[in-house]
């Protein structure tokens, strides 16, 4: 029987919930929007309890990518954009849910890259950090064939690295985070405070003006590409890897974000000639990669097929499907 992962992406904006089978294809996403929605882990409880029935006694556990920060030891959860969740045991939660207590959490950046490492733009590579260029930004990082999660699950959070000590206040509290000078909206930000003038306040937008040609719209998408490019070159240079996966919104954009972030992370690296070439690469699996990346907690847990065929005899038992 070919066993299953129920897949738990949660984001900023949604939380998307989906079986994947161990061929690594997606079946039955749902997305739940998280914006003043009071109710949100009861519409998780609904829709993944079908899920559940739905894979019946393939589902070889639950794996969970969630935004941060997190507690990975103790299976909590406080995404910064819900508010109602702070140490949220999102993994006893799931654990009651399905009755299976083969549960793994990532951080939502880790969860990407993850997912680019082993199916996506990173596959092969020994070493790799991955950054995810959004509303916020977040990070992972592969050291030695392994995700390095951190002692806490929160390695790589790149998106309160200071760039700038006495830089913008941040909301984490902290100046000059990378986060303030390089996500999407704090570009729109800066354009708008100016004078960029659109009533659609979406990153896209703001890069649509700069295709055709706005000199502010390309001054700021500069602006926010070279400080993403320190961000690359500090990390790039402390750990001294190479490889650099880049996903995200703001990544999707083309050659219009691309072309300044390349030339800045070529001009920042200089000073070290170990950094000549770095290798920076879109990420491949896109509006997926957190899913996959979820459901691969649990795959890549799974060393070999007789861990596989163990842990579904344990669910059946578990679930008095099958006699011993
Ligand atoms: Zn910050």
């Amino acid at each position: 029987m070919t066993s299953t992962v129920l897949a738990v992406d949660v984001g900023a904006t949604k939380v998307a919930v989906a079986l994947v089978d161990e061929n690594y294809s997606i079946r039955e996403k749902h997305e739940i929007s998280v914006q003043n929605n009071s109710n949100l882990w009861n519409e998780i409880e609904e829709v993944s309890s079908k899920l559940v029935k739905i894979a019946e006694g393939s589902l070889l556990g639950v794996g969970i990518g969630s935004a941060g920060p997190i507690k990975l030891n103790d299976g909590l959860v406080s995404p910064i954009n819900i508010k109602e969740w702070r140490d949220f045991p999102i993994v006893e939660k799931f654990a009651s849910l399905t009755k299976n207590s083969n549960i793994v959490l990532h951080g939502d950046a880790m969860a990407m890259v993850h997912a680019e490492w082993r199916l996506g733009a990173g596959v092969g590579c020994s070493n790799l950090l991955g950054i995810v260029v959004s509303t916020g930004i977040g990070g992972g990082l592969v050291l030695e064939n392994q995700l390095h999660m951190g002692e806490s699950g929160n390695s790589f959070f790149v998106g309160h690295q200071t760039i700038k000590f006495d830089g913008i206040e941040c909301t984490c509290g902290r100046n000059g985070c990378l986060e303030m000078y390089s996500s999407g909206p704090r570009m729109v930000a800066m354009a708008k405070e100016r004078g960029w003038k659109n009533s659609d306040e979406r990153f896209e937008v703001l890069a649509q003006s700069a295709r055709e040609g706005d000199q502010l719209a390309l001054e700021v998408i500069d602006h926010g590409a070279k400080a993403l490019a320190v961000g690359i070159v500090n990390s790039s240079a402390s750990l001294d890897l190479k490889t650099i996966v880049i996903g995200g919104g703001v990544a999707q954009s083309g050659d219009i974000y691309w072309e300044p972030l390349r030339r800045h992370v070529k001009n920042e690296a200089q000073y070290a000639n170990f950094m000549a070439d770095i290798d920076l690469r879109p990420a491949k699996l896109q509006r997926d990669a957190g899913i996959l990346g979820a459901a691969l907690g649990i795959f890549d847990n799974s060393n070999s097929n007789e861990d596989i065929q163990d842990s579904l005899l344990t669910l059946e038992e578990n679930r008095g499907l099958r006699k011993v």
